[in-house]
Parts: C-alpha cells; structure tokens; sequence
C-alpha cells in the first residue's frame, strides 16, 4: 500500500464499513485513481477474509470450541484447493517474478502435481466436469484427490511459503477437532468451522462474471494449465476502483438476502 503522501502522487482513499453478524469490520485502503486490475484489489479482500474468519473464531471460542490449526502442521496442504481467477491470475505472476532458481523448483512441484493429477484421471474429470460441482461431486474429487498426497507447490517443511498471499479458501479453512484427524479426511473426524461469509465463494463469483464461459474455481495444483488458456485475463478486467469495488461489494452482499445495496465510502450493512 502506499504511504500518506499517495493522495496527491495518483491514488484515492478508500474507505467503508461492513457490518458482519454483530461486528462491524472497517476497511480503508488507498487505490490508484486509474483503471486497475481487480487483483490490485487483492489485499483488501485478503483482510477482510482474515477478518471474518477471526469472526467465525471468536464465536467458536464462546461455544469453547478452539480452532487446531498451527504453524508446522500442513496435513490441509494436501487437499485440493480452489482458487478464483483473479487469485490465479496473481500467483502466475507472482510465479514469474521470482528468482529464476526459485522459479524452477515450483516450476517442477507443478508439473509433478500435473503428472499426478493427470495418472489418476482427476484432471480429465475437472476439465470434462460441468461447472459449479455440487457438493457430492466436491466431495467425492476431494477424497480421490486427498488419497494421492500431492502436497500443495508452496508447502515447505510442513508451513506454507505464501503465507501472506495464500488463497482465501487456505484462509477459510478452520478445524476445531484434534488436529491428528486431518490426515484422515475419510475418517468424517475432521469438525471445520466457517466463516460467515466464504470470501472464496464472492470473488468466484465475481470473478466469473467478466468471463465468456462461466467458472468459479481453478485447481491450485492445476495453475499451469489455467494459465496457458488464460494468457493475461487480469488485463481484460481492468476498470476504474468504483465500478470494481461496486461489482465486488454487490457479490458480497449477495451472500446475504438481507443486505442492501453497498456503496463504497458509505456503511454497508450485511
Ligand atoms: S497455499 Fe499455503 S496454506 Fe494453501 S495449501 Fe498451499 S501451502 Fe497450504
């Protein structure tokens, strides 16, 4: 973000409240006065995804239920992650600008994951799969993907490199079962809680909405082939912060029937 004498070098301050259950989440972020690319808008989303899983924390505290989830334990880094478009878009190229010997040994986790997927047949059925899945078909995939132990590119020593830039659905996801369990999936012993509002799903579906063909979600594990048939998708999206920030708001507010209509810079409450 830029720092407080941004306003007069091209960039605006943005501010707004959102009003979640019974707390109230402040946003406030400084933007480029120009068109953007709605991954610009990426570290608003992220906090407000870290946010409202604090929310859905807290609320689980009360009922004295505690979240396992700890640094070092990446048994989740296993499972198949979604990812939207705009995330995809960002991690390619976050990819590309690492150091070329970087590059190289996430390059290969790629492919080998691809290899994988590919020998099993899940990346056949993804592709051939009708779009949203629902939750039987999820379900199933999960469990098929889960038994190959492909461990997500990004997990090193069991933590995750990306922290800061991990993908919403890492974010959203919380267990508050022993944490032993998550090896086992299949075992139904894994207790998750959820967020009150899943931004993974939002920003899928707002993201699917510029696009021709209508997707929600990319395999994390899958990002090389999406990125091949996607070649700078970020740049077709580019639109001025107010209209972006509107669509994005209305998606959120969408994920619940009884918010009125946002407006940036103004209260919103869901
Ligand atoms: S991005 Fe990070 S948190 Fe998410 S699955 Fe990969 S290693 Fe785990």
């Amino acid at each position: 973000m830029p720092g407080p004498d941004a306003e007069s070098s091209g960039f605006r301050t943005v501010q707004f409240a959102l009003k979640v259950q019974d707390t109230r989440i402040d946003v406030k972020a400084q933007l480029p006065e120009g068109p953007i690319r709605p991954a610009v808008l990426l570290p608003i989303i992220q906090n407000l995804s870290n946010s409202l899983s604090e929310i859905a924390e807290r609320r689980a505290e009360l009922l004295g239920r505690h979240v396992s989830c700890r640094e070092g334990c990446g048994a989740c880094c296993r499972q198949a992650v979604p990812i939207t478009p705009v995330e995809a878009g960002m991690l390619s190229e976050w990819i590309a600008a690492q150091p070329e010997e970087r590059k190289a040994i996430l390059r290969a986790r790629f492919r080998h994951a691809a290899e994988r997927l590919e020998g099993s047949g899940i990346a056949q059925s993804i592709r051939e799969a009708s779009l949203p899945l629902d939750k039987g078909q999820i379900h199933v995939l999960g469990l098929k993907y889960f038994a190959l132990g492909i461990p997500c590119p990004f997990l090193e020593e069991e933590r995750c490199t990306i922290h800061p830039i991990r993908p919403l659905r890492c974010r959203e996801y919380m267990v508050v079962s022993a944490a032993e369990h998550c090896a086992h999936p299949e075992s139904k012993q894994v207790v998750g809680i959820k967020p009150p509002v899943l931004l993974s799903q939002v920003l899928g579906k707002w993201s699917a909405s510029g696009e021709a063909q209508p997707f929600e979600f990319i395999l994390l594990t899958m990002l090389d082939e999406w990125e091949a048939a996607h070649p700078a998708i970020e740049d077709r999206a580019i639109r001025g912060v107010p209209e972006l920030l509107h669509e994005f708001l209305h998606a959120f507010a969408s994920k619940n029937a009884a918010s009125p209509a946002p407006n940036p810079n103004e209260e919103l409450s869901l």
